[in-house]
C-alpha cells in the first residue's frame, strides 16, 4: 500500500513538474532563441503569479524595450547616413565649382587663360614628339564695345555665347577654344602640318572658316533685327618648346594688333615671310579675277604629231598677259585658281575658246581633221554641271564631239571615284575623248585604268626628258607603252625635245608626240604657218 502511495506521489509529482515547470521554461527558452534571431514577436502569455509567470512577463517587457530601442537606433543611423551623403555631394559640387571657376570662363564655359596656358604647354611638348606644327589663333570681335554700349550687356553676353558656340563648331573636338576675357578668344590647333607652309595654309583655312562663321547674322533680342559682326584674327605657328606659351600668346597678339590696324575683318600672321606669301596669294587672286573680266587670258596651241610627221591636233595651253606682271605661266597661277575656285570659270573660258577654235577649223579642209586637247582641273571636273557645260560647248559650236579631248590628271581619282567614272561615261557616250595627262607621276592604279573610258595616256615629260640617260626612265617609258597597247589606248609622249628621244619612242611603239622638237605652244595666229608645212621632216 505504502509502495502504491509512493508510486502515485512520484507520478503526480512528475506530471506536475512537467506541466508547471518544464513546459513553461521551454517557452521561455524558445523566446530567448527568437530574440537572438531579432524576432521580437514573442508568443509568451504566462499570466501565472508564480516565479516563472513573473519571469515570463518581465522577459516580454524587456524584449519590447529592446525592440523599441533598436528601431530608434536604426532611424538615427538612417538619418545620419543621409546627412553624410548630402554633405559629401555638396563637398563634391563645391570642389567642381572651385575647379570650374579656376579653369573655365563662367559665361561661355570655355577654358580660361590658365587652362589655355596649360594646354599650350602640353601642345608644345607633343609637337616635338609628333614632329608637327601647331597653330595659335587669337581673335577679337570687331567693334564689340558698340554692342555693349548701345544694346546693353545682356545682348553682348548673348553674342559672346553664340560666338563661342560657332568657334567650337569651326574646329575639331580635340582643338582648344578658350576665352581670355571680354571679346577675346584663342584657338589652339595641334597637328597642323609637317612643314611651315602646310601648317600656315591649315591655319589660314581655319581662320577663314572662323571668319565666315562669325559673320553669319545674330539675333540678340527677340523681335530685333539681325545683327552682324566681323572678327580680326592673329596667327602664330609653333613647333618645339624653345618658346614659352606666354611668348606665343604675345606673338599672336602682335599679329592680331596688325590685323586690327589693317582695317579689321582681317587675318594676319606673326611670321613676316609667311605673311608676305599670304599677301602675295591674295593679290594674285584679286588680279586673276580682274584678268578674267578684262580678257587678259589667251590660249596657245602646241602641235601633236603622228609618226609620219603629220599634225593630228593641238594641246590648248593657257597664257596670261598681265599688264603688271607681264607673261605669267600657268604653273604660277593655276594652283591659285584651283585653291580659290576661280578655275571653274577660267576652265569654262578655255573650253569655250577651244570649241570655238574647233568650229573655225571644221570649216577649213586643211584643219577639219584636227583635234584639241583641253586640260581640265579636278575641281572643275567634279562640278556637278560639268557634263552640261561641255556638251553645251560642243553642241553650241556644232562641232564633232570626238575632236575634243579632255586631259585629266591622276589627282582626279583621289576623289569620289564612282562619280568620276559616271561623269566620264556621260561625256564618253557623247563621243568626247579622254587623255590621262602626266601619266606615271600620280596615283593611278591599274584597276582605274581598266574602269575608265580613256582613249589615251600621256607619258609625263619628266620620263621623256632623261629617257636616253636614265635606265629607270627608259624602263618606265617602255612599260607605259606596253600597258597602253595592252589596254587598247593611244600613247602620246610629251616633252619630246630631241631626235634621239623621238626615234627611241617610235621604235618602241609610241606613235604620237608633243614637244619643242615639233613646236612650242604658239598663239593661234602663228598656227597657220605651222600647218603650211606639209609634214614635219622626220
Ligand atoms: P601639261 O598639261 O602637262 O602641259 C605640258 C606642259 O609642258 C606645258 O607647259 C608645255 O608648254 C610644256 N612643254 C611642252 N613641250 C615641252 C618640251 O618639249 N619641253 C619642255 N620642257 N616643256 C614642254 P605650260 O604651258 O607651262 O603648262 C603647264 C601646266 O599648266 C600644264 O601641264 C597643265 O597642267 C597646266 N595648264 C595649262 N593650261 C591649262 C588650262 O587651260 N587649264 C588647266 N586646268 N591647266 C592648264
Ligand atoms: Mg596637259
Ligand atoms: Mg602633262
Amino acid at each position: 500500500m505504502a509502495l502504491v502511495s509512493i508510486i502515485l506521489v512520484i507520478t503526480v509529482g512528475g506530471y506536475l513538474l512537467h506541466n508547471i515547470v518544464l513546459v513553461r521554461v521551454g517557452h521561455l527558452d524558445r523566446s530567448i532563441e527568437k530574440i537572438k534571431e531579432n524576432d521580437y514577436h514573442l508568443d509568451l502569455h504566462d499570466e501565472s503569479a508564480d516565479e516563472i509567470g513573473r519571469l515570463s512577463r518581465s522577459f516580454v517587457e524587456l524584449a519590447t524595450v529592446i525592440q523599441k530601442n533598436r528601431e530608434t537606433l536604426e532611424d538615427e543611423v538612417y538619418e545620419r547616413t543621409r546627412e553624410l551623403v548630402v554633405a559629401r555631394d555638396e563637398a563634391k559640387q563645391a570642389a567642381e565649382q572651385i575647379h570650374n571657376l579656376a579653369f573655365f570662363d563662367p559665361l561661355t564655359n570655355l577654358p580660361n587663360r590658365r587652362l589655355l596656358l596649360d594646354r599650350i604647354q602640353h601642345a608644345l611638348l607633343s609637337s616635338i614628339r609628333v614632329d608637327k606644327f601647331g597653330v595659335i589663333l587669337m581673335l577679337d570681335l570687331d567693334h564689340f564695345k558698340n554692342i555693349n554700349d548701345t544694346m546693353g550687356h545682356d545682348a553682348g553676353d548673348v553674342l559672346l555665347v553664340e560666338a563661342s558656340r560657332r568657334l567650337l563648331a569651326s574646329v575639331r573636338a580635340e582643338d582648344t577654344v578658350s576665352r581670355l576675357g571680354g571679346d577675346e578668344f584663342v584657338v589652339l590647333v595641334e597637328d597642323a602640318g609637317t612643314n611651315l607652309e602646310s601648317a600656315a595654309n591649315h591655319g589660314e583655312r581655319i581662320a577663314e572658316k572662323i571668319r565666315a562663321a562669325i559673320a553669319v547674322p545674330y539675333h540678340l533680342e527677340a523681335d530685333e533685327s539681325a545683327h552682324q559682326t566681323t572678327v580680326s584674327i592673329g596667327l602664330t605657328l609653333f613647333k618645339g618648346n624653345d618658346v614659352s606659351p606666354e611668348v606665343l600668346l604675345k606673338q599672336a597678339d602682335v599679329a592680331l594688333y596688325q590685323a586690327k590696324t589693317a582695317g579689321r575683318n582681317t587675318i594676319k600672321f606673326f611670321n613676316t615671310t609667311m605673311q608676305a606669301e599670304i599677301d602675295g596669294r591674295y593679290r594674285l587672286e584679286i588680279e586673276l579675277r580682274t584678268a578674267l573680266k578684262n580678257n587678259e587670258f589667251r590660249l596657245y596651241y602646241q602641235p601633236q604629231i603622228d609618226h609620219h610627221g603629220h599634225v593630228v591636233g593641238a594641246e590648248a595651253l593657257i597664257r596670261w598677259d598681265c599688264p603688271n606682271r607681264g607673261g605669267v605661266t600657268p604653273n604660277e597661277f593655276i594652283p591659285n585658281a584651283e585653291e580659290t575656285g576661280l578655275i571653274v570659270e577660267l576652265g569654262r573660258w578655255v573650253l569655250e575658246t577651244a570649241c570655238a577654235q574647233l568650229r573655225l577649223w571644221a570649216g577649213d579642209a586643211r584643219t577639219a581633221h584636227l583635234s584639241i586637247a583641253v586640260n581640265v582641273s579636278s575641281r572643275q571636273f567634279l562640278q556637278t554641271d560639268f557634263v552640261d557645260v561641255v556638251t553645251n560647248c560642243v553642241d553650241g559650236n556644232g562641232i564633232v564631239a570626238s575632236r575634243l579631248k579632255l586631259e585629266l590628271t591622276e589627282s582626279v581619282f583621289l576623289h569620289n571615284i564612282d562619280f568620276v567614272v559616271e561623269q566620264m561615261k556621260c561625256l564618253a557616250d557623247r563621243g568626247i575623248r579622254f587623255s590621262l595627262d602626266d601619266f606615271g607621276t600620280g596615283y593611278s592604279s591599274l584597276t582605274y585604268l581598266k574602269k575608265l573610258p580613256l582613249s589615251q595616256v600621256k607619258i609625263d615629260q619628266s620620263f621623256v626628258r632623261d629617257l636616253m640617260i636614265d635606265p629607270n626612265d627608259e624602263a618606265i617609258v617602255k612599260a607605259v607603252i606596253v600597258l597602253g597597247q595592252s589596254l587598247g589606248l593611244d600613247v602620246i609622249a610629251e616633252g619630246v625635245e630631241t631626235n634621239d628621244q623621238f626615234s627611241y619612242l617610235r621604235q618602241n611603239g609610241c606613235f604620237l608626240y608633243q614637244g619643242y622638237l615639233f613646236g612650242k605652244p604658239v598663239p593661234i595666229e602663228q598656227w597657220d604657218q605651222l600647218l603650211s608645212a606639209e609634214a614635219f621632216e622626220i
